[in-house]
């Protein structure tokens, strides 16, 4: 029996930026955190965010492990998909987040990814980047065919290739479990924030700030000095292990 329980602090910043609306929708309770970013027409893609991450939230009940929340995201794709389309494109959302859970009576975070907005993970001061875009220019790089570095100048950097809704009739999301570390920070945000930071510019905010609202303060303003003109969303999440008390 392990006896490591967890404590939690959570900073959350939006800002609707130079967008008539704010199509992110964020959720950060019972150990849920998730960033959404909705497209659409109208407030198609404000609905979207918002139906994915109703759903989504439902992470919260009992230990969730990877097959629960790939059941979960299918239930979250279905009701996307079932929502009015309404005039122009089909209603569709990214999702990413964590979820503090439980294997083998080890805590861990459940991160899930739909999409191109991101969770990172700050372990000892250095940032990595734990999902991968679902992207055309992701793809590119991948392949070899853009630089890394050139990425988020690319033009086709918002071009999605996986979300919630949309045209495409199945989804395929990515799961993870990774063990919670003593002192983790975990980033969880839209494109937003990082299409005009850097990872190291990120990364060197994180490190400013010792408060978690500080840290998604500061990193939302960052994002708005630095030219972003999109919704900008920022989750901080801090977790600490301390001895269960018997
Ligand atoms: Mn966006």
């Amino acid at each position: 029996m392990n006896d490591a329980r967890v404590r939690l602090r959570v900073g959350v910043a939006t800002e609707r930026a130079e967008r008539d609306r704010n199509e992110d929708s964020v959720w950060t309770q019972d150990g849920v955190f998730l960033v959404a970013d909705g497209m659409g027409g109208h407030d198609r893609g404000e609905v979207a965010s918002r139906t994915a991450i109703d759903i989504l939230r439902s992470l919260a009940d009992g230990a969730p492990g990877l097959a629960d929340a790939q059941r979960i995201v299918q239930e979250a794709h279905a009701a996307v998909r079932g929502l009015p389309k309404g005039v122009g494109r089909r209603p569709g959302t990214t999702a990413t987040g964590v979820v503090l859970t439980e294997h083998d009576d080890v805590p861990c975070w459940l991160v899930v990814n739909i999409g191109d907005s991101r969770t990172y993970r700050m372990a000892g001061g250095v940032l990595e980047q734990v999902t991968q875009d679902h992207s055309e220019v992701a793809e590119l790089v991948a392949a070899g065919v853009v630089a890394a570095e050139d990425a988020s100048r690319h033009p086709r950097r918002n071009v999605v290739t996986r979300v919630l809704g949309g045209g495409n009739r199945e989804v395929e999301p990515d799961v993870w479990l990774l063990p919670v570390s003593p002192g983790d920070r975990m980033l969880v945000c839209s494109d937003g924030l990082t299409d005009p930071l850097s990872d190291a510019r990120i990364e060197a905010e994180l490190r400013a700030a010792d408060d978690p609202q500080d840290a998604a303060d500061r990193l939302v303003a960052a994002a708005l000095a630095a030219g972003g003109t999109d919704n900008v969303t920022a989750v901080v999440v801090d977790a600490t292990l301390t001895r269960r008390s018997r």
